[in-house]
């Protein structure tokens, strides 16, 4: 069985050393692969406008190095996503990615065609970016963060950006609250797009409430690589304190048949033993009559925090299972028709909302303890 290989290492922002550390990564995976004319896309978080230290989006340096060691062997490097919310072009500046990359000959341009690609029981047929797919190298540059619905973000979950715009809260909807088959689909986007590496931004991470305003910064100083996003992320659950397998993306890599082989991992993989996950409940549980029951009275759910809410309507916008709206100036929630996918916390621009659990799941939840 293949053994993959993980490098990781201790890192900054400054670029004076982040550049070798990002070259030499890059090099170890995919340096053969690039050349004279090679079209690059380089993926990395986008996830909406947002400066670096709010660690929501992969640092400009590092998209910076990843772009200079693409030039520098000659290919043509392709700056790709589809932003959950605020526009590529706003995520972009706001990021200080457009800065970073001044006067360097790379190319922008949002994932917007799709194409129809055949990736087997149980989807079939998915709609992924053509510039993904159509790349002679795709490099994923993911930013290491919690995730309320999926636990946390890495490498295999940061190509969920390459479903074009409003597809993405239409598979939310369609996996609906079975999280296990929502992590088969992320699984099974990422191994139709094969990255060439996933190099992952773990110098300023995010903790708690991710993946959005709702989340804290986390300095972990850390950037780690592979050719293999599974094995990746993988090890850096191992590094967080984490059961791996708690994470739903690795269970369903592992009965997939991914990553299953021996991980080497190179360099010092550091133990974080204080790291702060945000609290996944099961979605589904109990007799099937009474799911409906747990869910609405249990499980936790979206829950504004008037005083910060400034009634925008990107949450509305963007659910999936159009749970929310506006009655006499305030935001509500129907938790029935709610599928607890939480991107409406994730595109909130004023981290107005977090999952709460109501009463009686925090009552259950004491006595159990
Ligand atoms: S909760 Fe956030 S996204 Fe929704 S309306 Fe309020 S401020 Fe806007
Ligand atoms: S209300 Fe929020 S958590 Fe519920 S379905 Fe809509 S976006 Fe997802």
């Amino acid at each position: 069985m293949k053994k993959s290989r993980v490098i990781i290492k201790s890192a900054s922002y400054d670029y004076g050393t982040l550049r070798p550390l990002v070259f030499d990564m890059i090099d170890a995976f995919c340096g053969s692969m690039i050349g004279k004319g090679s079209r690059v896309v380089i993926k990395p978080n986008l996830l909406a406008p947002a400066a670096p230290e709010r660690a929501m989006v992969t640092h400009p340096l590092i998209v910076r190095a990843v772009t200079e060691y693409v030039l520098g062997k000659g290919g043509l490097p392709r700056i790709s996503d589809s932003p959950a919310m605020g526009g590529f072009e706003r995520v972009l500046k706001e990021s200080g990615i457009r800065e970073a990359l001044r006067g360097m000959e790379v190319e922008f341009r949002e994932f917007r065609e799709s194409v129809v690609f055949d990736t087997g029981e149980p989807f079939k047929e998915i709609e992924i970016a053509r510039d993904a797919l159509d790349a002679d190298v795709l490099i994923n540059l993911p930013k290491l963060k919690t995730h309320a619905q999926m636990g946390m973000t890495l490498g295999v979950k940061n190509l969920f950006g390459c479903i074009c715009g409003l597809r993405k809260p239409e598979w939310h909807f369609r996996t609906g609250v079975n999280r296990q088959l929502f992590a088969t689909l992320l699984v099974k986007i990422h191994y139709a797009i094969s990255p060439a590496v996933t190099l992952m931004d773990g110098v300023l991470a995010m903790e708690g409430e991710g993946p959005g305003r709702s989340g804290t910064p986390r300095d972990l100083g850390i950037i780690a690589a592979s050719d293999d996003a599974c094995a990746l992320d993988v090890s850096l659950c191992r590094m967080l304190g984490a059961d791996p397998y708690d994470m739903p993306t690795n269970r369903a890599a592992r009965e997939m048949g991914y990553a299953a082989g021996e991980i080497e991992v190179e360099g010092e993989l550091p133990v974080v033993s204080d790291f702060r996950f945000p609290d996944v409940a099961p979605l589904v549980f109990g007799p099937p009559k009474l799911h409906g029951f747990f869910r609405r009275h249990l499980v936790q759910r979206p829950v504004p925090d008037e005083s910060l809410c400034r009634q925008c309507g990107e949450c509305g916008k963007y659910c999936p299972a159009k749970a929310i709206s506006f009655e006499g100036g305030r935001l509500r929630f129907d938790y029935d028709r709610c599928i607890r996918c939480y991107c409406c916390i994730e595109v909130c621009p004023h981290a107005a909302l977090r999952a709460a659990e109501p009463f009686l799941g925090r009552a259950v939840r004491r006595l159990k303890r």
